[in-house]
């Protein structure tokens, strides 16, 4: 462990290994914390092992302040991806991505120069390019290209191996992971956790718990507890494309909506399509149809030789705004539930938890207080 002692007493439970609840239970035990990991399945096997892996802030219509908690995320990642890397073993290929925000006409300029706006103010390296610089710096391009944002500050990584190089380093700080057990119930008594119900009918002791389960948080919070929270399971469809023969990208490309970015090792992310079905996605020809139509028309020069289409859901909070605090009105429990950007957030997620948890400090972002009236039992 390479954290100092701390006054937390007991064991910090964290439920959910996900990118979130991974980071939270690495930064609390390098901060010195006792902590135990539940997992229903495997790290990453949730929404996590389903992400593009890219850290972008403003990948979707985010406002000014969604945007700065991106960059302060982002900061964070840059900061513990050497010991991630060192400590859990593994490289997972992480790299800086130049991704264009393309603009067509005039109505998308205006919007696009608008995320152009915020993420100066936020510190993040931007520019705008006209449309000539652009086709220049991607030869495949459509030429109906007007101008775009020209972002310098996005990583792309190949995030199961980043998984497997988090856990590693979780465990290696002294994190229990305990893989294939679910929670099943929280026992609160006196106002106060006291432990949680598991799947195989035992339970664990613990002095707090976070709560990081992502798409599944209204369900079990609503059950357990009785509060009524606004997390939507969130259905998203995306496109992996194989390169074959074709030429790689010189740049990533986002436009109307369709985010189209390289792995280091040749495979093109494009996405995302919502999927009303939630849970239930499943690949849809109607989908693919569309983010293929959105390749084609912004990138016509991009001949992918490979097709696959996976189905996905996340967690949605209203505004992508992550959901983070002590719960109110019982000690001892904390939410750490990130929007449909969560890969983006985990870092920014994990760091106020652990500090909220290990030192009393309380990042703005997580007032939960109004949610005292979201309580129905
Ligand atoms: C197609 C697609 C592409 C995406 N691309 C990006 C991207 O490029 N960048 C980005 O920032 N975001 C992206 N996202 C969103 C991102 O994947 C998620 O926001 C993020 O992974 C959420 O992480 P999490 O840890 O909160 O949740 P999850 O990864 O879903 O983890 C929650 C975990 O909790 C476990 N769990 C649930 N209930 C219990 C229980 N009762 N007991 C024990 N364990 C339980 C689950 O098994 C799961 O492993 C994408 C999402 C999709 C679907």
């Amino acid at each position: 462990m390479s954290g100092s002692q701390n006054n937390i007493a007991g064991t910090v439970a964290v439920v959910g290994g996900g990118v979130v609840g991974c980071f939270v239970a690495y930064r609390l035990a390098a901060m010195g914390v006792s902590v135990t990991l539940l997992e229903q399945e495997g790290p990453g096997s949730g929404s996590t092992g389903d992400s593009a892996g890219n850290i972008q802030p403003a990948s979707g219509d985010d406002d000014a302040y969604k945007i700065a908690l991106g960059a302060e995320s982002l900061a964070l990642w840059r900061r513990r991806f050497p010991q991630i890397k060192e400590i859990g073993g593994v490289d997972f290929g992480e790299q800086d991505v130049r991704h264009l925000y393309a603009a067509t006409n005039d109505d998308e300029e205006r919007e696009v120069r608008r995320i152009l706006g915020d993420m100066t103010a936020a510190g993040l390296r931007a520019e705008w390019v006209d449309g000539a610089t652009a086709l220049e710096i991607e030869l495949h391009l459509s030429g109906s290209i007007t101008g775009g944002m020209l972002h310098h500050d996005c990583i792309q990584m190949d995030l199961r191996l980043f998984m497997v190089a988090l856990s590693n380093a979780a465990e290696a700080e002294g994190v229990v992971i305990q893989r294939g057990t679910q929670a099943v119930g929280l026992d609160v008594t006196g106002g106060r956790i006291k432990s949680i119900a598991l799947g195989d009918g035992s339970s664990l002791e613990c002095s707090s718990v976070v709560l990081a389960i992502g798409a599944w948080t209204a369900r079990a919070v609503s059950d357990w507890l009785g509060f009524d929270l606004p997390v939507e399971p969130y259905g998203l469809q995306k496109l992996h494309l194989s390169l074959g023969t074709a030429a790689p990208l010189n740049c990533a490309v986002r436009w109307n909506g369709v985010n189209i970015v390289s792995r280091k090792d040749g495979l093109v992310h494009a996405g995302s399509r919502f999927d009303s079905a939630g849970f239930d996605s499943q690949p849809s020809a109607e989908a693919q149809e569309w983010l293929l139509g959105g390749v084609a028309a912004i990138i016509p020069g991009f001949q992918p030789s490979g097709i696959e289409t996976i189905a996905a859901c996340a967690a949605s909070t209203p505004g992508r705004i992550p959901l983070a605090g002590p719960l109110p009105g019982i000690e001892g429990i904390y939410l750490a539930v990130s929007s449909t950007d969560g890969f983006l957030m985990a870092a920014v997620l994990a760091e106020m938890t652990a500090e909220l948890l290990v030192n009393g400090e309380m990042h703005q972002l997580m007032d939960l207080s109004p949610l005292a009236q979201a309580k129905t039992a």
